[in-house]
């Protein structure tokens, strides 16, 4: 079985086509669990193929990859370039850059909505979150997930002002819903667009 998961049978000169044939449905079950197998590893080497562009603020920009000795990354507003050493750093290097953008970007927002609207909150954390775009403490620390980089800005704003309303409602009662509506009128764009394309913002985690 080569790469591409064909099957190769490699048989005496002597063995009859028959013979060949039995022998391959004999071994048909173990052959399907291979080429299974195989299968799923190209599609993961393709979805690593498939790094070529990058998502930020909702759209995607196209992603060169170069192999170098540093790692680095930069972004001219146009397009990405990652500079690598290691394969196994380029998930890394974007990491790291997604979370210092969102911080810059996020946290004066945050900021900009609780002195508008008068909200009380505690400390801002970003951070990497498997299942939440954000949360808010009893005691008013408000996280959010740095992968909400790859969103567009009203999703952000979204994000950011739901979480600000918890520090008024713990809940989603109908007060809570009014109060984001009063802040983000068109919040239920965004929340539909998390709905539709939050996946897409964890391919790097
Ligand atoms: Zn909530």
């Amino acid at each position: 079985m080569d790469e591409s998961a064909k099957l190769i049978v490699r048989a005496p000169n002597q063995a009859t086509d028959k013979q060949i044939q039995k022998f391959v449905t004999e071994k048909e079950s173990w052959i399907n669990k291979k080429q299974q197998l195989m299968a799923d590893r190209l599609a993961e080497y393709e979805s690593h193929l498939s790094l070529q562009q990058c998502l930020y603020l909702g759209k995607l920009y196209p992603l060169k990859l170069v192999l170098g000795r540093v790692d680095t990354i930069s972004f001219n507003g146009s397009n990405f370039i990652v500079r690598y050493s290691d394969e196994d750093k380029i998930k890394l290097t974007l990491n790291c850059w997604y979370k210092q953008r969102f911080s810059e970007i996020a946290k004066p927002r945050v900021n900009y909505y609780a002195k508008k609207y008068n909200l009380k909150i505690n400390r801002v954390r970003i951070k990497a979150q498997k299942t939440l775009w954000g949360s808010c403490s009893s005691s008013n620390n408000i996280n959010l997930n740095y992968q909400l980089i790859m969103a567009p800005i009203e999703v952000i704003d979204y994000v950011i002002a739901h979480e600000l309303v918890h520090t008024l409602h713990k809940n989603h009662s109908p007060s809570f819903w009014q109060e984001v509506s009063s802040i983000m009128p068109k919040y239920k764009a965004s929340k539909n667009w998390l709905k539709e394309n939050g996946y897409k913002l964890r391919y790097l985690s």
